[in-house]
């Protein structure tokens, strides 16, 4: 999809992320006076999903929470430090690959707290970076303006890096075609004004909302603004803000061993900055271990919960399923009451017994166990 620069006609502050699958979905909720006090978030990659490919059985797990005619018995979110597309695009592919209706207010990425710092940079240049639509990504999180008149907010670095000349050293020996993002409609005349806008508006912010797909490049390049106070090849500056969607060192993808994730670029971007530059290189990362995110899913729920016009905070217990001991479990744990950890054995743990640095409060093999337990406490079912 092709990352479209907002407009001031396009600007929607303010909108509430609803539909009408929300009010249809928890409507039997409101009327039933056995409404559950309790909650799941759900882990998706190494618990729900290997890939693309459902492990554990999730499609049955996941179908117990909905009654016969589809409808959501048990609120549940999916809490995931992955990213790089759209809560809306990750609700609609995961109802497939899983064959349940999601909401996007039910998925809970690695760069949604990303929303709440929107309002800091508006009408400011920032550049959006990582594997995906990095760019639609921050501007569904409403980061608009018409900077010097062209209409510039959210750039992916690919487009960014586009509008300078030989910034790359290594660009013509790397064999892939880098998607840029740019409006094909636009003319050469405008693609020169932009050029020239772009590289004499400061970049206020660096996001990283996904895996970087060219660690060289985008370290390089992170490194030109971030030194610069914004303007690469320029004067130096203050570092503008940096933020990370999450700093997992490694994940579990469907290769047999963990892959490194966006942590480990951090580390290799810190650690090649604190040697070019003599201030160390300041930033802020999203991730799941923090109890922030924890308390951003508790207020999803509540937020679903709300929709059934109850508003009453009644969770008296939120289960948090994942694979990752030093993630999800560790998080549930520093997020403290109301959580509850379930450890699965489909990921990262592959262990027979409990964890032994960050012990779950329970450890089943698959997310259709954790579920069976949770409907058996809760439901007695
Ligand atoms: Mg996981």
């Amino acid at each position: 999809m092709k990352h479209r620069l907002f407009t001031i006609a396009s600007r929607s502050r303010g909108r509430k992320q609803s539909s009408p699958l929300a009010s249809r979905s928890f409507s039997r909720l409101s009327s039933q006076s056995d409404r559950p006090s309790f909650g799941i978030a759900f882990d998706i990659d190494g618990v729900v999903l290997l890939g693309h490919i459902p492990v554990g059985g999730s499609p049955r797990a996941l179908r117990r929470l909905y009654d016969d005619s589809g409808e959501l018995k048990i609120p549940f979110v999916f809490l995931t430090n992955g990213g790089g597309f759209s809560e809306s695009k990750r609700a609609q592919d995961l109802g497939q690959l899983l064959g349940v209706d999601i909401l996007p207010s039910q998925v809970i990425l690695g760069h949604t707290p990303f929303k709440q710092l929107v309002n800091r940079f508006e009408d400011k240049l920032v550049v959006a970076v990582g594997k995906g639509e990095p760019a639609a990504v921050m501007s569904e999180y409403d980061i608009w303006t018409t900077s010097l008149g062209l209409q510039i907010n959210v750039l992916s670095i690919d487009e960014y890096t586009s509008y300078f000349d030989a910034i790359d050293p290594l660009a013509t020996y790397k064999r892939w075609t880098t998607k840029t993002d740019i409006d094909q409609n636009i003319t050469s005349n405008e693609t020169a004004k932009r050029k020239i806008a772009v590289q004499t508006e400061r970049v206020q912010a660096a996001f990283v909302v996904g895996d970087s797909v060219d660690w060289s490049r985008d370290i390089q390049v992170l490194c030109d603004i971030l030194r610069t106070g914004g303007l690469p090849g320029k004067e130096t500056g203050n570092q503008p803000h940096l933020f990370f969607a999450n700093d997992d060192l490694e994940y579990q993808a469907t290769f047999p061993a963990e892959r490194l994730g966006m942590g480990a670029f951090r580390i290799a971007l810190e650690a090649i900055y604190n040697r070019i530059h003599p201030i160390p290189l300041a930033y802020t990362s999203y991730r799941k271990p923090n109890p922030f995110v924890y308390g951003n899913a508790e207020t999803v729920n509540l937020d679903v919960e709300n929709t059934t016009n109850s508003g009453i905070r009644c969770f008296k217990t939120l289960y948090m399923i994942g694979d990752n001991p030093k993630i999800d479990i560790r998080g549930a744990q520093q997020a403290g009451d109301p959580w509850f950890s379930i450890l699965t054995r489909t990921g990262v743990f592959k262990g027979k017994d409990n964890h032994s640095e960050f012990p779950a409060d329970l450890v089943v093999d698959t997310v259709e166990d954790a579920v069976d337990f949770i409907l058996r406490k809760e439901c007695g079912s």
